[in-house]
């Protein structure tokens, strides 16, 4: 027998679920455009929130990241992989979220991963809301602590389950997204929060979502709600801030520990000067141009207008029927010039359009998408 033979069963139940993926090729135009097979569509499907990852800014920092320091870093961290950059982008982090200090990762997935996995043990406890992003989880797992899921944003369950369990354990951890990476809602974090100091548990809040759209300067939903530390800020470079790379802010001892017990810091090689130097410039940016972030939330505004759903975010799921239903609404849309994905399982429990808004979306486009999401809808019999 073949030992790689059920790779060609386990494509093919994908297939019969409808969950097979491929990804598309995609030429960005720069703003809130991109080409497709040679079709030039509205974006509705990005994280490129503010634009950032077109702006010149960026582009001319990260070349002269490259120009100084080279493409690579050619080490860990910890070895020789530390430039001057690392540094002033970590301060910087810091500054903006209101942390003593900030560690910056090669991605927002390995910050998550490495973090958790290092703060807990298998003689702890992680409580774990149902719809955290796939990182999250999975950190979890790598931990090998107890892992209970709750409710989600379900406080009173949250509650139950720390009153039942959490005595039983060494430490335990709290792990929300700030924004849902695909229901686009609120955690309550201030509630979270308060449950946490009362249970003597850690909190790390995943601002991926959070961070470039909410608060003062784009610093996050924990700054926009004024969530006191301690607690674990974490957040990606490659969203709104148009770069790539992650980050963990919070106390001195917290990243000091990191530093000496992350896995996926430790063992990777250092965040490439270009990714440095431009998220560098897109928090420089955040901080003296805050009309990027207003335009964004006055498109927010509009899609609610047009779709008449409630927008908590930049992120708008809208559930169309079925996932071949929803799948046929993305295709009809994309025949028509507009790029919104279906979003099915395993990534989400049931499926969904999710519209992405962005600053760089013209009036003219959303109430364009709106109406013609309106009409699939009525066809599609889901009104
Ligand atoms: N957390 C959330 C909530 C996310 O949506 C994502 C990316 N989809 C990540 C973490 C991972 O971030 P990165 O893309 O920087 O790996």
């Amino acid at each position: 027998m073949n030992a790689y033979s059920w790779l060609e069963d386990s494509l093919a139940s994908i297939k019969r679920a409808n969950w097979y993926r491929l990804p598309r090729t995609a030429i960005p135009l720069g703003n809130s455009q991109v080409v497709v097979n040679g079709q030039t569509l509205v974006n509705f499907a990005s994280n490129n929130y503010l634009g950032l990852a077109h702006d010149p800014r960026l582009k001319a920092s990260a070349i002269a990241a490259i120009e100084q320091y080279g493409t690579g870093t050619g080490s860990s961290r910890l070895i020789v992989g530390t430039n001057e950059l690392h540094r002033q982008l970590e301060a910087k982090i810091a500054q903006w979220k209101g942390a003593e200090s900030a560690l910056v990762f090669s991605s927002g997935y390995l910050a998550n991963l490495g973090a958790i996995a290092a703060l807990v043990g298998s003689q702890d406890i992680i409580f774990s809301d149902e719809l955290n992003h796939s990182c999250l989880r999975n950190g979890a797992k790598l931990s090998g602590a107890t892992v209970v899921h709750y409710k989600h944003g379900n406080l009173r369950d949250l509650q139950t389950t720390l009153e039942q369990y959490r005595s039983q354990y060494r430490r335990a951890l709290i792990l929300t997204d700030s924004v849902f990476s695909m229901d686009g809602d609120i955690a309550p974090l201030a509630e979270i929060k308060e449950l946490a100091d009362h249970y003597s548990a850690m909190l790390l809040v995943d601002e991926a979502h959070g961070a470039g759209i909410f608060g003062k300067h784009g610093a996050g939903v924990v700054s926009a709600e004024n969530i006191a530390p301690p607690l674990i800020q974490m957040g990606t470079l490659s969203k709104a801030l148009g770069s790539l790379g992650g980050y963990i802010a919070g106390e001195h001892r917290l990243i000091d520990f990191l530093r000496n017990r992350c896995a996926t810091w430790i063992y990777t090689t250092g965040l490439s000067p270009a990714d440095t130097a431009s998220a560098l410039t897109a928090i420089n940016i955040l901080q003296t141009e805050p009309q990027r972030i207003d335009r964004l939330w006055s498109n927010c505004q509009l899609l609610q207008e047009v779709l008449q759903i409630p927008v908590h975010s930049p992120i708008v799921p809208v559930a169309v029927g079925n996932i071949s239903q929803t799948i046929d609404v993305a295709k009809e849309l994309q025949n028509q010039g507009f790029l919104v994905p279906a979003i099915r399982p395993p990534t989400v429990p049931t499926p969904r359009l999710r519209i992405s808004l962005m600053a760089d979306h013209t009036e003219a486009q959303i109430r364009e998408l709106g109406a013609k999401l309106l009409n699939l809808i009525v066809k599609t019999g889901m009104s």
